[in-house]
Formats: structure tokens, C-alpha cells, sequence
């Protein structure tokens, strides 16, 4: 079959397609809710007594779970396998890999030729041996041991897909080091609990515990599959390498909140099902703002499961998306001209209490609980806006952050009217030693900050970090990352900050300041100290990139040099002072992350090259081709003058032809040149650099020409479905 054959072929297949509904198992979702997990309920019925609270203390406090104890849970936990028709089991791990589909689904493989589900003891579920030579670990595995293994995490429950038993769990070195998302995750949750735990205690003894929560919102396109096919670019990258944008884009925004296809609805229903089975409590649906484009977002939940739950969700959709011939495009970028997708993180706080501690409440004594840690987190960003900046990079991202439908690369704050104008106001009111009245009327001042702060109105929806009544949304983050790296980040720098801060405090107090007036100095110098992050304006003008470059906020718009934060003094030494990452572990991480997006350019552009090459460019000469069969035809039975005027269209064309072959071919060379002098540079950095800079700009002047060409030769010979094809079809 020729090329503009399968694209044609593609077109037939998607009109013949109809939607597939699934009905749930049930009527009420409460009925089915979780029925795939091993959890509270499960644990009650499956686990002895004994094991049952052992699982609940490793939960609650973190604790150890002895080797007896392990038998029995992973007895119960087979027995409850079994009555969901088990026959193996996994360790299901999240290597620092990314979530590509390829390596994602391998995840759910049996690891070691997956053992029978008969023989599953308490050392078979605490503690596996993957065969880790296949994921990246940046050296730590040559440099220390051998091998690694996989850990039980008991604080995230077992669960069920297909026949499998699923544990999580962590992926760690033999010597110790983590080589996944999750155990540096699962550090910074300790250390925020302990940092936030203690600065409670000011203001409540009660207080023996400090949750992180996350409700993420994810955001993703569907294409028909046989489009996807159609499309090597997309298939192999996740993005559209090439194509010219179609007259009509997101200008209307016509689909947005508007109604979901059926087909599309069929789709969202059956992932839905899966994952409330999973216990994923998914809530929302709705069109985004790019056609083809949606958004799934569940009720938030405790970090370390929310973070499982995206993942789990993450693949669920994928394939489920495949039985309703679709596949999904996390990509952050997959065209250009259409909005991105992101993944925007909401992160708060919540005592063991059962209080919120991002939420104003009616009291001036809970609002200075609450300002302690907004204004802690404002100062945390403030003080590590680099390292937060890094968390989110990817060559996905790169397409996204800065640029025009997203938000900036410039990390800032945004808080709404009605909290900078407070933040300023103790500012100037907090002064020296304080009167009896000064302090009354700060009281007030602090009391007024009314319980539901933010209406739709207030909202800035071109802030990277936001607050958002309740929570910060953290919107930067792309559609296709683990949410584990921003929020270790984040958990991290609030943990450090508030230790600091506490200890401030403490000194103030041992000269006998009273606690509170010493709370409200410490917080008074950081709101004076971190002016600068805060920002209320549009977030996606041009004014703003100067306006905070002249605040020395940084603006760094690619992942290599973004991710140069990690090799700076003061982040490392944080992040081993709260022990979520030793100096080791962050070269390895950032080995990794450079080599990620080096692969990632490099395989754009081999695509990028094979298909222009290959496709766009025999497709113009076959129609140039004809173009000069039919000048010739012309000069024939016209007369010479005639034909002059005749022919002149078709010269033109020609010629154009020609230019932009002869261009495609000479950057085509350029480029392979370039990566083949990237390819032999050993700094991992300077590859990355040389791939960003030299590499990767090549790939756009391809387009250009290409996408010239589109408009050039007879639509019925191209090859590639087209743009509008890809946006508005389903
Ligand atoms: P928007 O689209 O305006 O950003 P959504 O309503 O789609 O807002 O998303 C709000 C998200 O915030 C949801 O995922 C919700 O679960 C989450 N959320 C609400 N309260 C908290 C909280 N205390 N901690 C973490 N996330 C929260
Ligand atoms: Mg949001």
C-alpha cells in the first residue's frame, strides 16, 4: 500500500468506527468502589488480627513488619487473590524510567518469568530481585553493587489487574541507594510529617501527625488509532513532528465544557470502571480547551497512594483506550498551535486532627496556624525555585513552560488579592517590640481572612504555583510525569523551611518573646525576604519575563540547563540534611534525566529525517512530476505565447518545489552531522546541550519547509494524515 493510501485507509476506518459501552458491575459506584484492592476491608476479612494491625502500624507509624507477621499478610493477601482468580503475582515498581507506554506496561509483568501465585510466602512479597539491569540507575548500580531489589511498601495496598496480584512497592540498591520514584517520595513524606508535626504543636498538642495530600489533574488527547498508525511521528514520539496548522484551531474553543463524543464517553466510562474498581476515586470529566483534548481528575487523596493512583490510572487509560480503538497522548506538546496538556498538582497539608493547614479558618488563633504554613511554603518556593523548576522538566515540557499556552518557565506565587494585601499589612505593622493595641489589631487583621477565600474570579490560571482557597496547584507539572518528582521536591523544601523556621522561633523564645509575637516576627522577615517570588499578574505576558528578570528570578527554558539545579551546593546539602537524597543519589538522578531527554531528541530526530526524507519529500517530486508532464503537455498544443501564460502557475510551483527539497535535504544533513557529533561527547551534560542546541532546532526548519510543502502538493498524494484530521476527528 503507498503512504497516501494508508492515510486514506485511516480516514475509512475512523468513519466506520461506533461507540462501545461497558456497563459498570453495578448501579451505585459504592457497590463495586475499591473491589480490586487489597484494602481496609479485605485486610479485615483475609488478615488474622495480629497481621491486620501490623499493616495499620507500618501505615500509620511507619513501623517494621516482622517476618511471621509477613507470612501471614501475604497468606491473606493470596487467599484474597484467589477469590479474584489470581494465578500470579508481581512487584509493581515505578523505575526511573518515565511512564513511556513500552516501559510502563512492563511494570505489570511478572517479574522473573512470574512464579506461581501457589508459592507466595512473606519473603516473596517483602522482597524481590527484579532483573534491574534494564532500568537506568545512573551509574549507582556499577558503582556500588551489582544488583538491586524491590521492597514491599505496605502503605500503598495490594490491588489486582487482570489475573495478577499487584504489591508496591520500592526499588532500591544494595547498598541502600533508591533507584525509583518512590522511596525518595516516601522520605520527604517522614520529613515534612516531622518538620510540619512539630511546628503544629505551637499551637496544638494534639497534633502527632502532619498528611500530605495530592488531587491531581490529568490531562490528556485521543487520536483513533489508525490515524496513529498513519502517523509515525506521533507513534514513535508522542508528538506531531510535522504539519500545517488547520484553518480552524482552538480559537473558538467550541468544545470546551461542551458535550463529550460518544464515542469518547464510551471510552471515559470503562477507564472510569477500571479505576474505581482500583479504588481510584476519579470524580470529574470534561472536555479541555484543544479539540480532541480532555481532563480526568480524582478526589484528592493521601501522597504516596495519589501518586500510585496516577500512574495505576496513567496505564488504565491506555489500555482501555486501545479496546475503543484510541490511543491516548500523554505528551505535554502533541501540536504545536493547540494548548499543551499538564498535570497540575494540588498539594496541602492535614493534621491527624483532621485540619487543614492551608485553610483559613474562623479564629485569629487557627489563621496564624494557617499563615505559618502558607507563608513557610511561599518562602520554601522562594528560597528553592531552581530545584522546583527542575522537578518538572522533560523534552516534553520544554514545549509547553514558556511557551505560549502554558504557563512560564519563571517560577512565581500567586495568592489573590486579599492575601498579598495581608501579607503586606503585617509587613508594615510588625515592628520591633509590639503594644498590647498594635498586637490586638493584628489579631483582627489576622481573624478577618474569611474561610472561603478564592472565587472563580480571583483565580490566575497563568501561575506555575498557585493558591487556590485551600491548597497550592502547582500548575507547571507536564501531562506525562510521575508526580512523585515535583512533590519530593516540594515536601522537601517546605520540610527544610519550616525547620528553620522553627528553630528561629524556638531562639526568640529562650529570650523571652512571647511564642506568638516570635511566630509573627519569623514571619514577617520571611514575607519581607520572599517578596519577590510572589506574583499576581499575567504569567504568560511578555512584560512579566522582564519584569522578573529585573526581580532575579531566573528563566531557565530547557530541561539540560534547568536541570544544572541539582548540582548546586545548597540543594544538595538540603536535600541530604532532610535525607531524602544523598549527594549520590541526586548525580544519578541527574545522569538519568540528561540521558532521558538526549534519547528523546535523538529519537525525534531520526524520525523527524527518516520520514522527511522518505515521505515528504518523493511525495513533492512525484507531484512536481506532474506539474512538468503537464507544462510539457501544454507547450505541445499551445503556441508559444500562450503557453508562456499557461505554464507560468506551474514554474512557479516547480520551482518552489525545488527550494524547499534542496533546503529539507541540506538540513536533513546538517542534522545527522550534528548528532553524530553529539553521539561522541562523554559529559552527559554536554551531550544533553549540544542535542538541545544544535540538534533540536534543525527539527522546527524542517517543519517549516515541510509544512510549506503540505500546502503545495495535491492534498489526494499526501501521505501524512493531515492536522485538521488529527484534531477534529473521533
Ligand atoms: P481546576 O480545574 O480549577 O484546577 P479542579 O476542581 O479540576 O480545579 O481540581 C481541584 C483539585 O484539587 C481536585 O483534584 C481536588 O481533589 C484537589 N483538592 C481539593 N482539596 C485538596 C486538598 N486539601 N489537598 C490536595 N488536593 C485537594
Ligand atoms: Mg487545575
Amino acid at each position: 500500500m503507498s503512504t497516501p493510501q494508508i492515510r486514506y485507509k485511516a480516514l475509512d476506518d475512523l468513519l466506520q468506527r461506533r461507540p462501545r459501552f461497558v456497563e459498570p458491575p453495578a448501579q451505585r459506584i459504592s457497590e463495586y468502589f475499591g473491589i480490586n484492592v487489597f484494602g481496609e476491608d479485605a485486610m479485615r476479612m483475609f488478615l488474622t488480627e495480629e497481621a491486620y494491625h501490623a499493616v495499620k502500624q507500618a501505615i500509620t507509624l511507619g513501623s517494621r513488619i516482622e517476618r511471621s507477621l509477613a507470612d501471614q499478610v501475604a497468606s491473606g493477601m493470596k487467599e484474597w487473590g484467589a477469590t479474584k482468580g489470581a494465578t500470579h503475582y508481581t512487584h509493581w515498581f515505578q523505575p526511573l524510567t518515565g511512564l513511556s507506554a513500552e516501559k510502563h506496561d512492563a511494570f505489570f509483568e511478572p517479574i522473573a518469568g512470574g512464579r506461581s501465585i501457589e508459592r507466595f510466602d512473606g519473603s516473596m512479597l517483602v522482597q524481590q530481585e527484579p532483573d534491574a539491569s534494564s532500568f537506568p540507575n545512573g551509574g549507582i548500580r556499577n558503582t556500588f553493587e551489582a544488583r538491586g531489589y524491590t521492597a514491599w511498601d505496605p502503605s500503598s495496598p495490594a490491588f489486582m489487574i487482570g489475573r495478577t496480584l499487584c504489591i508496591p512497592t520500592i526499588f532500591i540498591s544494595y547498598t541502600g541507594e533508591a533507584l525509583d520514584y518512590k522511596m525518595p517520595l516516601l522520605r520527604s513524606i517522614r520529613a515534612i510529617d516531622d518538620a510540619a508535626t512539630a511546628v503544629c504543636r505551637y499551637f496544638d498538642k494534639d497534633v502527632t501527625k502532619v498528611i500530605t495530600t495530592l488531587g491531581w489533574e490529568q490531562e490528556y488527547f485521543l487520536i483513533d488509532k489508525a490515524l496513529f498508525i498513519a502517523r509515525p511521528d506521533i507513534m514513535m514520539s508522542g508528538r506531531a513532528l510535522f504539519g500545517h496548522l488547520p484553518a480552524k484551531g482552538q480559537q473558538l474553543e467550541d468544545h470546551y465544557f461542551g458535550s463529550i463524543p460518544d464515542r469518547v464517553r464510551g471510552f471515559m466510562r470503562e477507564f472510569e470502571t477500571e479505576a474505581l474498581m482500583l479504588g481510584i476515586p476519579v470524580k470529574t470529566r470534561h472536555n479541555e480547551v484543544a479539540p480532541n483534548q480532555f481532563e480526568c481528575a480524582p478526589v484528592f487523596e493521601e501522597l504516596n497512594l495519589a501518586v500510585d493512583h496516577n500512574v495505576l490510572l496513567m496505564d488504565i487509560m491506555e489500555k482501555t483506550a486501545q479496546k475503543h480503538d484510541f490511543r491516548v497522548l500523554l505528551h505535554e506538546k502533541p501540536y504545536a498551535g493547540v494548548n499543551g496538556s499538564g498535570k497540575h498538582n494540588n498539594w496541602s497539608l492535614a493534621t491527624n486532627t483532621g485540619r487543614n493547614l492551608l485553610k483559613p479558618a474562623k479564629t485569629p488563633k487557627e489563621n496564624l496556624l494557617f499563615l505559618t504554613f502558607f507563608v513557610n511554603t511561599i518562602a520554601a518556593i522562594h528560597a528553592h525555585a531552581d530545584v522546583l523548576r527542575a522537578s518538572i522538566v522533560g523534552a516534553g515540557n520544554d514545549h509547553r513552560l514558556g511557551a505560549n499556552e502554558a504557563p512560564p518557565a519563571i517560577i512565581s506565587v500567586f495568592i489573590g488579592g486579599h492575601l498579598s494585601q495581608l501579607l503586606d499589612d503585617l509587613e508594615k505593622n510588625i515592628k520591633g517590640t509590639m503594644s498590647p493595641d498594635m498586637k490586638t489589631e493584628l489579631k483582627l487583621d489576622i481573624g478577618r481572612i474569611p474561610p472561603v477565600l478564592l472565587d472563580n474570579t480571583d483565580r490566575n490560571r497563568t501561575s506555575p504555583f498557585a493558591f487556590t482557597g485551600n491548597k497550592f496547584e502547582f500548575r507547571a507539572v507536564g501531562s506525562s510525569a510521575n508526580c512523585a518528582g515535583p512533590m519530593t521536591v516540594l515536601n522537601t523544601i517546605v520540610a527544610e523551611q519550616l525547620i528553620g523556621f522553627k528553630v528561629k522561633v524556638d531562639a526568640h523564645i529562650a529570650k523571652g518573646v512571647k511564642k506568638d509575637e516570635a511566630i509573627l516576627r519569623i514571619l514577617r522577615d520571611q514575607i519581607v525576604k520572599s517578596k519577590a517570588i510572589r506574583f499576581e499578574g499575567n504569567g504568560y505576558g511578555e512584560e512579566w519575563v522582564k519584569e522578573a528578570a529585573k526581580r532575579g528570578l531566573n528563566n531557565v527554558k530547557d530541561t539540560p540547563r534547568a536541570l544544572d539545579a541539582w548540582q548546586r551546593k545548597d540543594v544538595k546539602d538540603s536535600f541530604t540534611a532532610m535525607g531524602v537524597l544523598s549527594p549520590v543519589e541526586i548525580a544519578a538522578r541527574h545522569e538519568i534525566e540528561l540521558n532521558s531527554y538526549t534519547m528523546k531528541i535523538q529519537i525525534e530526530s531520526r524520525i523527524a529525517g527518516d520520514l522527511a526524507q522518505n515521505h515528504i519529500v518523493p511525495t513533492a517530486i512525484i507531484y512536481q512530476n506532474r506539474l512538468i508532464e503537464n507544462v510539457r503537455g501544454l507547450r505541445e498544443v499551445l503556441t508559444a505565447d500562450q503557453a508562456k501564460k499557461a505554464t507560468s502557475v506551474q514554474l512557479e510551483l516547480i520551482i518552489e518545489i525545488s527550494e524547499r527539497v534542496t533546503a529539507i535535504k541540506g538540513l536533513v544533513d546538517s542534522m545527522v552531522d550534528a548528532r553524530r557529533k553529539a553521539n561522541v561527547i562523554e559529559d552527559a551534560r554536554d551531550r544533553a546541550i549540544a542535542y538541545c542546541d544544535v540538534v533540536r532546532p534543525h527539527l522546527d526548519k524542517i517543519r517549516y519547509n515541510s509544512d510549506k510543502l503540505e500546502l503545495l502538493v495535491d492534498d489526494e498524494l499526501w501521505p501524512l494524515p493531515k492536522m485538521r484530521e488529527l484534531l477534529f476527528t473521533r
